[in-house]
C-alpha cells in the first residue's frame, strides 16, 4: 500500500515494538511506574508542573469538565466542527452542548463567538484546536474568570504546537491531549490532562482510578484503600505509556517532518483555483492534518480522488445535525458551509514530498475534469 492511500497513520518503526515486548516480558501492564515516568517527561517537555496521563482524550475531557465544576443544568460552549468525542464528553459530565460557529479560514472559534454564547448556565468553554492551531482567548479570559467559567481545551490535534513562545498546555488552561493512533504523538491509545493546580492534579488522579485516593505505590504496601467518590477506569496502561515515551524522545523529528510535509502541500496547492488550504499558522503549529476547502462539488472531488486511490477523508461531519445532538441544534452558517467543502488530504509522516506532488496533481486533474464537464453541460 502506498503512503498516499492512507489518510493518516501512526509513525512507529522499531523502538516502539521493542518496548512493548519488554513491558510484556517484565509483566508491566496497568498503571505503574512507566506511566509516572511518562507523566514526568511530558511535564518537562511542555514546561508545566504536572501532567495526568489517562486512557484517551475523551477521558481527559470528561475529567476536565468535572474539575471545572460542570454538571447537570450547565451548558458547555463548543464548536460543532469537532470529533463527536468532544460532545460526548459534555454529555458524560451530565451537561449539554451550546454549539457555536467557527472562522471559515481556520475552522476554529474565536473570542467574539465565545463571548456571544455566554449565558447564566454556561459551565465551561471547550475550544477545539483544529488541525493543531492554538486558540488565543486572552481577550475574554478576564470575563470568563469573573464568571467562574473554565476553559477546557480540546488539544487532541495540537500536541507540540505553541501559543506565542509557550507550548499548548502551558498557558494556564485545563488542556486535554489525545495520544490515539493518528495523533501527533501516539501511545496506540492514550491521552493526558494538564491540571491547573496540585489540588486539581490530585482530584484528577482520584477520578481516573475509580475514586481511590491512595497512590498505586502506597496501595501495594497497605491492607486497605480509600474510595472517596465516583471514579472511572481511565488510567493509562504501562504498555501504552512505554510507546508514548519512545515517541516523545523523538518528537523533534516528528515535529520537523509534519511541518515539512504540510509546507510541501502549501507550495503545491498555491495558485490552485477553487481550493483553499485551511490556515494553521504553521510557524507555531505541529500540523495534525492538511485540510482544503473545495468551493463546490466537494463530494464529486472526494469520490474522484478516492477512486484514484488517494486516501482522502472528511474531518468531521458537524455535530449539531447529528441525531444524538440535534435537540441542541442552532443555525451555524459558517459551519454548515465549510462542512460541505472540506477534504482532508492524506497526511502522515511516512509520506514523502513525491507522494504530495502526486496527490495534488490528482486533485488538479479532478478539478479540471469537473470544470470541463460543467462547462459542457452548460452549453448543452
Ligand atoms: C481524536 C480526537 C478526540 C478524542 O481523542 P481520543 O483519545 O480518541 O479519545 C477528541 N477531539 C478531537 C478533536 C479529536 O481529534
Amino acid at each position: 500500500m502506498s503512503a498516499f492511500e492512507r489518510n493518516a497513520s501512526p509513525w512507529m518503526h522499531g523502538p516502539e515494538y521493542a518496548v512493548v515486548a519488554e513491558a510484556m516480558r517484565i509483566g508491566q501492564w496497568g498503571h505503574n511506574t512507566a506511566t509516572e515516568a511518562f507523566e514526568a517527561e511530558l511535564a518537562a517537555f511542555l514546561g508545566v508542573p504536572d501532567v495526568v496521563a489517562v486512557s484517551s482524550c475523551t477521558a481527559a475531557l470528561h475529567i476536565g469538565l468535572l474539575l471545572a465544576g460542570v454538571g447537570p443544568g450547565n451548558e458547555v460552549i463548543v464548536p460543532s466542527q469537532t470529533f463527536c468525542a468532544t460532545v460526548q464528553a459534555i454529555l458524560m459530565a451530565g451537561a449539554h452542548p451550546r454549539f457555536i460557529d467557527i472562522d471559515a479560514d481556520t475552522l476554529c472559534v474565536d473570542s467574539a463567538a465565545v463571548q456571544a454564547a455566554i449565558t447564566p448556565s454556561t459551565g465551561a468553554v471547550i475550544p477545539v484546536l483544529y488541525g493543531g492551531r492554538a486558540i488565543d482567548l486572552t481577550e475574554i479570559k478576564p470575563e470568563l474568570d469573573r464568571r467562574g467559567i473554565a476553559v477546557v481545551e480540546d488539544a487532541a490535534h495540537a500536541f507540540g504546537s505553541r501559543l506565542g513562545d509557550k507550548r499548548v498546555g502551558a498557558t494556564g488552561m485545563l488542556t486535554c491531549f489525545s495520544f490515539g493512533p493518528i495523533k501527533n504523538l501516539t501511545c496506540g491509545e492514550g491521552g493526558a490532562l494538564i491540571p491547573r493546580s496540585p489540588a486539581e492534579a490530585d482530584a484528577a488522579r482520584t477520578l481516573r482510578l475509580l475514586g481511590v485516593t491512595q497512590s498505586q505505590a502506597a496501595r501495594i504496601r497497605t491492607t486497605s484503600y480509600q474510595v472517596d467518590g465516583v471514579g472511572w477506569r481511565y488510567h493509562l496502561s504501562a504498555v501504552h505509556a512505554a510507546i508514548g515515551r519512545v515517541q516523545l524522545a523523538r518528537f523533534a523529528d516528528i515535529e520537523t517532518v509534519r511541518r515539512r510535509l504540510w509546507r510541501a502541500y502549501a507550495r503545491e496547492l498555491s495558485g490552485l483555483e477553487y481550493v483553499a488550504l485551511v490556515d494553521l499558522d504553521i510557524e507555531h503549529t505541529v500540523p495534525f492534518n492538511c485540510v482544503v476547502r473545495v468551493v463546490d462539488e466537494r463530494d464529486k472531488v472526494f469520490e474522484t480522488l478516492r477512486d484514484r486511490g488517494i486516501g482522502v477523508g472528511v474531518h468531521y461531519p458537524p455535530n449539531h445535525t447529528q441525531p444524538a445532538f440535534r435537540q441542541w441544534y442552532r443555525p451555524l452558517p459558517v459551519t454548515e458551509t465549510t462542512a460541505r467543502q472540506t477534504i482532508s488530504l492524506p497526511f502522515h509522516p511516512a509520506m514523502t514530498e513525491h507522494d504530495i506532488t502526486h496527490v495534488v496533481s490528482e486533485l488538479r486533474t479532478a478539478l479540471a475534469d469537473l470544470r470541463r464537464n460543467s462547462v459542457q453541460s452548460a452549453r448543452r
